[in-house]
């Protein structure tokens, strides 16, 4: 591709709302160009670096059996309607009406469309599972769009859904997903940490979110180095559970009739409170994922603020809660009983109290009358979905799974992955006949990525004063030659044929051969960022070019031969 004929319009100065590097550069080097707030064009360069992102998301999608389909952004409201969204979703939704007053709306996310299609195209479990995603053009009405593609209000997202017959088939699909996820962020040049993201109603470990890391983004995540533990501070939990130690030690159910403060179950179970008890709530969920019960849980320190902001947190209805006799708690402790189901220990939402230490050895309710379990482990006794929103975390306070001082950091959410389970099919009706005909609800998955905000991503991440860095892999292309003086028959041909060998080995390139002053040319080659730069100048009668990389600061002079070679 010829510069001289590209469509492009590089700006020497940018509108002050631009604020951040990558809504700066990607106007600077005409890549993005504004419509209205929240709504951008792509021109010639910024659409090859979108397609591309595109194309690794689809072949890592197509790899973890996704098949792509393409739904309309425009939805009608009675989809919306069943699945209670219409009214919940809030000001965000993009309604619209049809000339006769029917309402629509254009899609911020398609969950209701896609699980439309599976209620009507799936009978049988010979059908599933499924995966089925499509990369489209999403719309919300952000309270404040800003920093460009970073938060728009028209954006291109990847949106999978899965469809299993179970929760062990979800759980595979989910895996699956997160997988192709970490593999198509590592290819677009990213540097990220998945982490525990907040599932709002679903609850239970069920959903990460993919956070590229800048200092600009808008999510903030709390991580553990020597735990691994990694979340957004709202909701800080755990990736994976830390190894048994030396200091678990043998969970034990224990008899403890009549006990209703913390130093009574203390004294029974013959454990120094100080040690071993800390602030715990445990909200249970059942087979599918859905949240069926609470166990017993003990608070050390300041009851009413320790109790008021677990219950808050976990949105457990007020009268549902049976609180231990308050005059014998005394002012040190707290107690919290019952739960309203079968309740298993195993997949659990726990709060616990961001200043509190490490949870080890934990006491806990055992889901039975006058019962209560010692050394309870995170990991080996339990999973589950830490919380530690009651504070937020802050660099150096505590992990809340090991006690090591967390670290912090912020970065922008290019993906979310989520266990759905039945919330959508139950409320919409997307059933399948087992093996034995018995009527089940499909177990669903979602699964974004928003695709013009990864770009964005990849712009904060690699670039410097002078422009863009492009990652190879999502560059607009990949070497740009500069041709010294465009008017000069030697360098002009020798530049043609550097570009037509690397064309001919499958290399894009970008040949800038405009009537503008060399200075000019650099500026504009380090402003685009292609990788490579090879530079056509006085040397092309020998044969000689400069050969440099973007990202490094060194150029060579070497034969057009090798610099073809080293390109390709
Ligand atoms: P955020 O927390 O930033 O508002 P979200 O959690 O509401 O994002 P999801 O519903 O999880 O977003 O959508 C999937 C992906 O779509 C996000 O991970 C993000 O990459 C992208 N995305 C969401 N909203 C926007 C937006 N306004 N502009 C650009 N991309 C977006
Ligand atoms: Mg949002
Ligand atoms: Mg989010
Ligand atoms: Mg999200």
């Amino acid at each position: 591709m010829r510069l001289s004929n590209m469509h492009l319009k590089t700006l020497r100065e940018v509108p002050n709302e631009a604020e951040i590097p990558s809504h700066i550069l990607l106007l600077r080097t005409g890549m993005i160009r504004k419509l209205v707030s929240g709504v951008y064009g792509f021109m010639p360069l910024g659409w090859r670096s979108l397609r591309k992102i595109e194309e690794i998301i689809r072949q890592e999608m197509d790899r973890a059996g996704g098949q792509e389909i393409h739904m309309s952004a425009v939805q009608p409201a009675e989809l919306w309607e069943e699945s209670g969204r219409w009214y919940a979703y809030g000001p965000e939704l993009w309604r619209l009406k049809d000339r006769n007053g029917r309402d629509f709306c254009l899609g911020p996310t398609h969950e209701e469309i896609f699980t439309d299609i599976i209620r009507s195209d799936v009978s049988s479990y010979r059908q599933l599972p499924l995966n089925l995603y499509q990369i489209q053009t999403k719309y919300r009405d952000e309270a404040r769009p800003r920093f460009g593609l970073m938060r728009s209000r028209e954006f291109i997202m990847k949106d999978a859904y899965s469809f299993d017959k179970d929760q062990a088939g979800l759980d595979k699909s989910y895996e699956e997903m997160y997988e192709a996820y970490e593999k198509i962020f590592t290819r677009c040049g990213l540097t990220f940490r998945p982490v525990e993201a907040d599932t709002g109603a679903i609850g239970g470990s069920n959903s990460h979110e993919f956070t590229a890391l800048s200092e600009v983004g808008e999510s903030e995540i709390a991580y553990c180095e020597k735990c691994q533990m990694a979340a957004t501070v709202e909701r800080a939990a755990c990736v994976d559970a830390p190894a048994f130690s030396e200091t678990e030690l043998p969970m034990e159910e224990v008899h403890t009739p009549g006990t209703k403060t913390i130093e009574e179950v203390a004294d029974f179970l013959g454990i120094k409170q100080e040690e071993t008890i800390k602030a715990l709530l445990f909200v249970t969920y059942d087979e599918e994922g859905k949240e069926n019960g609470y166990v017993a849980a003990f608070v050390r320190g300041d009851r009413e603020l320790n109790m008021t902001k677990l219950i808050n947190a976990l949105k457990i209805p007020e009268h549902s809660i049976e609180f231990a006799d308050e005059e014998k708690m005394g002012d040190a402790t707290g107690c919290v009983g019952g739960f309203t189901g079968p309740t298993k220990l195993h997949d659990c939402t726990i709060v616990v109290d961001s200043e509190l230490p490490g949870l080890k050895n934990l006491c806990a309710g055992a889901c039975k009358v006058d019962h209560h379990l010692k050394n309870v482990n995170y990991g080996r006794d339990y999973k589950a979905d830490i919380i530690t929103d009651i504070k937020t975390l802050k660099a150096g306070d505590p992990c809340p799974v090991c006690g090591a001082p967390i670290k912090h950091a912020r970065g922008i959410e290019v993906g979310q992955v989520f266990k759905l389970g039945t919330k959508y099919s139950e409320s919409m009706g997307a059933t399948y006949k087992d093996e034995n005909q018995q009527d089940q609800l499909i177990v669903m998955g979602c699964y974004g990525i928003g695709v013009t905000r990864t770009l964005a991503a990849v712009v904060e991440q690699h670039h410097d004063e002078n422009g863009i860095i492009w990652p190879m892999s999502v560059a607009p292309y990949h070497v740009i030659i500069t041709v010294m003086k465009e008017n000069d028959e030697t360098q002009m041909e020798l530049a043609e044929r550097i570009s037509g060998e690397l064309e001919a080995a499958g290399v894009e390139v970008l040949l800038d051969d405009r009537k503008e002053r060399p200075g000019v040319k650099f500026k504009d080659a380090d402003l685009l960022g292609i990788p490579v730069r090879i530079t056509v100048g006085r040397g092309a009668a020998d044969g000689m070019i400069e050969y440099k990389l973007r990202r490094d600061a060194d150029k060579e002079e070497i034969s057009a031969e090798e610099g073809v070679q080293r390109a390709i």
